[in-house]
C-alpha cells in the first residue's frame, strides 16, 4: 500500500510486488500499480505491508517447507521440487514423482500438521555458499545460481544451529514458529506432465475458507442426489462456527457419509432400471399377443397402442414379428408426443419399406423420422391426427 506521510496516512494507491532480487546490498522490488495513482517523481511516500495478506503468505511458504520435507519422508528423497506457487489463498507445489496412493497423501498430511502442532522454531542463519554445498541435509537447487553468501531456513533444531530436520536455501517470507501455520489441508493431487505431480494445499485462514466452500459443493451434491431418491439420510452437520480443524474434520465425515449415500442411490437406480425393463418387457409381450390375435387373419398389422411411447412401440415389434408374417407399423401416443414404428420383414422389402412408410406418414402427425427397409422410426407432436396416420398406413401396407 502506497501512503502520503502525515497523521493519518492517506493510502494513494497499491502495488502488487512480483519479485524481489537483491542486488549487492540493495533489495529491488519489482512491482505493478494496482489501484490509485504511482507517486509523482520526487515525492515522497510511505509503504506499507498488507498485514493479513502478508500472514497468509508467510503461512503458506513456510507450510511449503514442511510440505517438501514430507514428501521426502513419506514418498522419497528423489521426490525433487520442480516449481511452487505461494499466494494468500493456496499452495501449489510440483514435483518428481509417481502418483501419491490416497495412503501417502493422507501421512503427508497428518506429517505436516504433526510438525505444525510441534510449533517449532522458524529460523535463518547466513553461511557462505561454499559451506552450504558441502551439505547434503541443506536442500539447494543445483544449477540455481546463489551469491557467495546464501541465506539457509531451518525449522525444528535450535534456532540457526543448522541441525533442523528442513533445511533449505531460501530468501523467502516465513512464520517465527510453525504453530502460527494453522491447520493444513492437501485439496488436490494430481498429473502436470508425465512424471510431474502437483500437490494444492490450504493453510490456516485459507484452510478454513476451503472448509466453507467445500461444505457448500457438498451440499450441492448431496441435493442432486436428493433429486433422485428424496429419501436418503441427511449430511451430517457443518458448523461455520467450529474451529477450522474440527471444521476439515466434519468435511471429512460428510464425504464419506457422502460416497456411502451415492453408491446407495446408485445400486437403486439400476434395481429400478431392471425392473422398469422388465415391466417394459412384459407389458410389450402382452400388447404383441392381444395384437397377433386381433390380427390372425391378416397378413399385416396397423395397430394404435394406448398411451405408448417409441421404446414401448419397440418392444411390441420385437415381440410381435414373431407372430405375424406380413409388416407392421404401430402409433401410440403419450402426453402430446405421438410415436412411430414400422417394420417389413426382410423378404418384403422388394414391395415395402420401413423407412420410406415413417417418411410418408410421419409428416401427417407434424413430424418426421427414418431408419432401414427392415426397421423405421418416427415422431410427431399432433396426436389428433393419428387416424388419418393410420389410414395412410392401411392404404400403404393393405395390398400385402
Ligand atoms: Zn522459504
Amino acid at each position: 500500500m502506497l501512503h502520503v506521510p502525515g497523521h493519518d496516512r492517506t493510502e494513494i494507491g497499491q502495488l502488487h510486488i512480483g519479485d524481489t532480487q537483491k542486488r549487492g546490498d540493495v533489495f529491488v522490488h519489482r512491482a505493478a500499480l494496482v489501484k490509485g495513482r504511482a507517486p509523482e517523481p520526487g515525492e515522497a511516500v510511505r509503504i506499507s505491508v498488507d498485514a493479513d495478506r502478508r500472514k497468509l503468505i508467510e503461512g503458506h511458504h513456510t507450510v511449503t517447507h514442511l510440505l517438501h520435507w514430507a514428501l521426502h519422508e513419506v514418498v522419497s528423497r528423489n521426490a525433487l521440487q520442480k516449481g511452487s506457487y505461494v499466494g494468500p489463498d493456496k499452495l501449489t507445489f510440483d514435483f518428481s514423482s509417481a502418483p501419491l496412493t490416497p495412503e501417502q497423501k493422507r501421512h503427508v498430511e497428518k506429517l505436516v500438521n504433526q510438525k505444525i502442532a510441534e510449533n517449532a522454531p522458524v529460523s535463518w542463519t547466513e553461511i557462505p555458499f561454499g559451506e552450504a554445498k558441502q551439505r547434503k541435509d541443506i536442500i539447494q537447487f543445483f544449477g540455481e545460481k546463489y551469491g557467495d553468501t546464501v541465506r539457509v531456513l531451518q525449522i525444528g533444531g535450535e534456532p540457526r544451529a543448522l541441525n533442523g530436520y528442513s533445511m533449505e536455501l531460501c530468501g523467502g517470507t516465513h512464520v517465527r514458529a510453525t504453530g502460527e501455520i494453522g491447520p493444513f489441508r492437501i485439496v488436490r493431487e494430481e498429473a502436470i506432465a508425465a512424471g510431474t505431480r502437483r500437490i494444492e494445499a490450504v493453510a490456516g485462514d485459507a484452510a478454513r475458507a476451503w472448509a466453507k466452500e467445500e461444505a457448500a459443493r457438498q451440499q450441492e451434491k448431496f441435493e442432486t442426489l436428493k433429486r433422485k431418491k428424496p429419501d436418503i439420510p441427511a449430511l451430517p452437520v457443518f458448523e461455520i462456527e467450529a474451529a477450522t480443524t474440527e471444521m476439515l474434520q466434519q468435511i471429512d465425515a460428510r464425504s464419506v457419509h457422502f460416497e456411502k449415500i451415492d453408491a446407495e442411490v446408485r445400486e437403486w437406480e439400476k434395481k429400478t432400471a431392471k425392473t422398469a425393463e422388465a415391466e417394459l418387457k412384459s407389458r410389450a409381450a402382452q400388447i404383441a399377443n392381444e395384437l397377433a390375435r386381433s390380427h390372425a387373419e391378416k397378413n399385416f398389422c396397423v395397430a394404435d397402442v394406448p398411451d405408448a411411447d417409441g421404446k414401448l412401440l419397440q418392444a411390441v415389434v420385437e415381440s410381435l414379428k414373431g407372430k405375424i408374417k406380413g409388416p407392421i407399423f404401430l402409433v401410440g401416443a403419450r402426453d402430446t408426443s405421438v410415436a412411430l414404428v414400422a417394420y417389413v420383414p426382410k423378404e418384403m422389402t422388394t414391395k415395402f419399406q420401413a423407412n420410406k412408410v415413417i417418411q410418408q406418414i410421419a409428416p401427417i402427425v407434424g413430424g418426421k423420422g427414418g431408419g432401414r427397409p427392415e426397421s423405421a422410426q418416427g415422431a410427431g407432436k399432433d396426436s389428433s391426427k393419428i387416424d388419418q396416420a393410420l389410414a395412410k398406413a392401411r392404404e400403404l401396407l393393405g395390398a400385402a
